[in-house]
């Protein structure tokens, strides 16, 4: 089981499965969100993905189809998923 949280703990997570390889993407959105060089994520799968704390989650969609989802206190992203895309991503920085 592999838990996470955002920078203030009001929305957190636990993963039931596996996840995905781990990602380093540095295409321009990704570092202005994450404000770095790069961001590092993860797949996971949506049914093996439980938060606590929705009511705190907010989105922005950065690009046309793609929402990134932060916790609206502290700001920390917590997840992105792309519309088409089977598997949201999740941060590797909020475990
Ligand atoms: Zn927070």
């Amino acid at each position: 089981m592999i838990t996470g949280s955002c920078l203030c703990g009001s929305v957190s997570y636990k993963i039931s499965g596996k996840v995905g390889e781990i990602v380093h993407c540095h295409c321009k959105t990704c570092r202005k969100a994450h404000g770095s060089a790069f961001s590092s994520v993860a797949a996971v799968t949506e049914s093996e993905f439980h938060l606590e704390g929705r009511k705190h989650l907010n989105y922005f969609e950065s690009s046309k189809g793609k929402k990134r989802y932060f916790c609206s206190i502290c700001g920390t992203q917590v997840y992105a998923k792309k519309d088409e895309a089977p598997h949201p991503k999740k941060p590797v920085g909020t475990q």
